[in-house]
């Protein structure tokens, strides 16, 4: 039986102000979950969520880091050093780094094994752009891409998210019908790669979640939580998202 995981994806937003004000909201909404959660804020807010989130069931993650240990590379951030600061996560090959920062897939397989390298779980994304969907090539990207990550074997503990790209912060969210068509794509390519690891790999769904649309998600067989961005700027239709996967 996989656990039911929800991850906020603060993106670069906020102050420490605005950040402590969140993390004490989701501290007092969120209280003993059978759900896992997790909050990703910006690098300079992880010591705040940490310390505030120390005596809650909260994790705290990363939103990228780099694909090397250590070295001269000014302004990256190593997986270690998210480890030392208290992550337990971090989010990887998410479409905004894809898109801004040109993250190439074979970067993206380096960074997971970097983060497995430190201790930490990587949140694994995955997802086409409308074009390509329209082209009816969506299977075809997704397939690319998890291949790219299957330069080292997955682990059981490894989670992926699916987020199409043209669901991110558009508001449109994908059927729930369309996700689990693409969820079920997945776990079937992760079957026939890694069997043993398929069973156990969280599927989450990222692309305008939302407490109004969380629960016919959270329905679907190969959904087993979601990756959240903008809902998740407000405590209590974060809170209500992750009741809705309870
Ligand atoms: C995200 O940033 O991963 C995301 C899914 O954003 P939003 O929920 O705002 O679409």
């Amino acid at each position: 039986m996989r656990r039911r995981l929800v991850v906020a994806n603060w993106k670069m937003h906020g102050s420490l102000d605005s950040a402590q004000a969140l993390l004490d909201g989701l501290v007092s909404c969120i209280g003993d979950s059978a759900v896992e959660v997790a909050v990703c804020p910006p690098f300079v807010h992880v010591p705040l969520a940490v310390s505030v989130t120390t005596d809650s069931a909260i994790g705290v993650g990363g939103q990228t880091c780099s694909e090397y240990d250590s070295g001269a590379y000014t302004g990256e951030v190593a997986a270690a050093m998210l480890a030392d600061i208290g992550c337990d996560r971090v989010i990887l090959g998410h479409s905004e780094r894809r898109q801004y920062f040109a993250e190439t897939n074979d970067q993206v397989a380096l960074k997971a094994q970097a983060v497995r390298r430190a201790g930490l779980v990587p949140v694994l994304c995955v997802g086409e752009t409308l074009e390509q969907r329209e082209q009816g090539r969506a299977e075809e990207v997704v397939a690319e891409q998890l291949q790219a990550l299957l330069a080292e074997p997955l682990q059981a503990s490894d989670v992926i998210a699916y987020e199409p790209v043209w669901a991110i912060g558009t508001g449109k969210t994908a059927s729930p019908e369309q996700a689990q068509q693409m969820h079920a794509f997945i776990r079937q390519f992760l079957r026939q790669h890694s069997a043993a690891e398929a069973e156990a790999i969280r599927l989450l769904y990222g692309g305008s979640v939302k407490a109004a649309n969380a629960a016919e998600l959270f329905a679907q067989q190969d959904i087993d939580g979601a990756l959240v961005g903008g809902a998740s700027l407000d405590a209590t239709e974060f809170a209500a998202i992750i009741a809705a996967a309870q």
